[in-house]
């Protein structure tokens, strides 16, 4: 089934975003992941390489992930959207309406423990509402699926009090699983 859904998104012409992009970044990870890694979008690497989170955020990730003992191929990371906005902009409404089916479609496949929302994008796009700054490292359940918020490795890239913010989340969500 990820396998379908990988595919669909890779053809994909449900918004302009196919008309910008160099290649489509489906989800990539373990179907049986006990956590999904949620974040915004691709930006300049990841639509380069049709890969999510292989850039300088993506390695935030992975060293947060390491230090938290979770290896990186035992989750599944994902975007709200799978198309590079141009200019790295944030996805809009009708973008984000457009993708929200491959993001169901993985979500209730994988059924995961946890569902690991990066940022205030995702957050606004998936519990409406954002607040990142208030509500990370907490857990906020809405229709069966539990979700733990934080920042958006891309945020910590140049905070170094983010970064270890950041860091302590991965860890007591790694402690969850
Ligand atoms: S962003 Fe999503 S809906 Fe839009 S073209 Fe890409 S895969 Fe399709």
């Amino acid at each position: 089934m990820i396998f379908e859904i990988r595919e669909s998104v890779i053809k994909c012409t449900k918004c302009d975003l196919c008309k910008t992009r160099t290649n489509a970044v489906p989800g990539k990870g373990d179907q049986n992941a006990k956590v999904i890694f949620i974040g915004e979008a691709p930006g300049r690497t990841e639509d380069m390489k049709g890969e999510p989170f292989v850039g300088s955020a993506g390695k935030k990730l992975s060293d947060a992930l390491s230090k938290a003992g979770i290896s990186r191929e035992s989750v599944y990371i994902t975007n709200v959207v799978k198309c590079r906005p141009p200019n790295n902009r944030v996805p809009n409404e009708i973008e984000r309406a457009a993708c929200r089916a491959y993001l169901d479609a993985e979500i209730s496949t994988i059924k995961p423990k946890i569902v690991c929302i990066l940022g205030n994008t995702a957050s606004n796009s998936i519990l409406g509402q954002g607040e990142i700054t208030k509500n990370h490292g907490k857990i906020i359940e809405k229709e069966g699926i539990r979700y733990f918020l934080t920042f958006h490795p891309a945020a910590i890239i140049y905070n170094q009090e983010l970064a270890r913010t950041f860091e302590e989340d991965i860890i007591s969500l790694g402690k969850m699983l």
